[in-house]
């Protein structure tokens, strides 16, 4: 069968060993395989309160106006952003997704004999994208479920031209004070970028967590990203936006796709972002409940580890994926960390307190011995 196929038909082998990306499954799918009524999805870091009310009549208002392409500048949202965020507008660039920034990024800046730094358990997609563009991730282990931000100075070589940073880290939710990031930045050689991901920054209160805007306006060689996926309950909509020097953005904006960013999702963000209400309710439920959860997870004898975003991750001591297998059958949906290389553990998104309270009731059934 190989033999008869054309050479076309061959998976590039440069791409041999990765994987598609694993999304949390989605809540009709599991509906329609288990006949369940009811089902719960924890699995993918999103708002459990919806998206934000302002955002919602903003799209609505858009929509009558899709027969016309997007503005490709985005320039209403950057400008609310740059109001927003006290940097000028050149400072920002939107993407579909903060991920799509990302890739973004991978493709301008890594060269064909260049590598970029990414830690053990970080972000997936970042180890992702530099192997689909073909260029080499130095993988550095983490301290204590952590990024090493030493270590990963530390293998930085002659050939390194971006360093990848999630902080907080998903699937960790672990976090790098400020004198951590700005250790590491003083020891970066002049040609190396560091990728500050910031995907969960609205959830953070901690006094030493270092702000990525702060950096940039200092001019540390620094691209942060956000995103409105999270907090701002966009997901759906695919919009996120990087901060960095307009030197730095150039690249991107001579490479990316002009109309890559829709104007129903451009208006929508536009309008999150005045929604100071919604974030803040967003932010209070997720920390009382993140606490509670993680609370109860720990009393039931589980390793958790300390999250600082919306979610937390925890060490069933099994297979994780028979234990997410389990809580599917009840019409719990978490995420099981294969890709991660955390086989025996599952990350649950932080959810309304009814939510919350029915993955605690799953874990209690499935649980050996139960
Ligand atoms: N960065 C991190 C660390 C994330 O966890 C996520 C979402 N899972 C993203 C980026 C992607 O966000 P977006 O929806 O903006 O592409």
């Amino acid at each position: 069968m190989n033999a008869a196929r054309p050479g076309w038909y061959a998976f590039p082998p440069h791409l041999e060993g990765l994987d598609r990306f694993e999304p949390g499954k989605p809540i009709a799918e599991v509906q329609r395989e288990l006949g369940l009524a009811s089902v719960v999805k924890l699995a993918s870091n999103e708002n459990p309160l919806g998206p934000a009310p302002k955002a919602i009549a903003a799209a609505r208002e858009a929509l009558a106006g899709v027969n016309r392409y997007p503005d490709p500048q985005a320039t209403g949202l950057r400008g609310a952003l740059s109001a927003h965020l006290g940097v000028p507008a050149d400072h920002v660039l939107v993407g579909n997704g903060s991920v799509e920034i990302i890739d973004l990024i991978a493709r301008a800046y890594l060269g064909p004999a260049d590598n970029a730094i990414v830690s053990e358990h970080a972000f997936v997609r970042f180890r992702q994208i530099v192997a689909a563009r073909n260029r080499g991730a130095r993988l550095v282990a983490m301290r204590e479920w952590t990024h090493d931000l030493a270590a990963m100075g530390r293998a930085v070589d002659d050939r390194t031209r971006l360093v990848f940073i999630a902080n907080p880290n998903n699937p960790t939710g672990t976090w790098n004070r400020r004198a951590e990031v700005e250790a590491l930045l003083a020891a970066l050689p002049p040609g190396v970028l560091v990728v500050l991901d910031q995907a969960y920054f609205e959830y953070v209160d901690e006094g030493d967590y270092p702000d990525g805007v702060e950096l940039v306006r200092r001019g540390a060689p620094v691209v942060v990203t956000r995103t409105f996926s999270k907090v701002y309950g966009l997901g759906g909509l695919r919009i996120g936006y990087a901060i960095a020097a307009p030197e730095v953005l150039e690249a991107l904006y001579v490479i990316r796709e002009a109309f890559g960013t829709n104007s129903v999702a451009q208006a929508a963000a536009a309008h999150a972002l005045a929604d100071v209400d919604h974030v803040r309710r967003s932010v209070r439920m997720n920390r009382e409940e993140r606490a509670r959860v993680a609370g109860e997870l720990s009393r039931r004898g589980f390793a958790v580890l300390p999250s600082i975003a919306n979610f937390v991750t925890f060490d069933t001591r099994e297979e994780g994926r028979e234990v997410f297998r389990r809580m599917l059958s009840r019409g719990v949906i978490v995420r099981p960390l294969n890709p991660y290389d955390m086989r025996s553990w599952l990350r649950v998104s932080i959810g309304t307190p009814e939510e919350n309270s029915a993955f605690l009731g799953a874990v209690d059934a499935v649980r050996p011995g139960s």
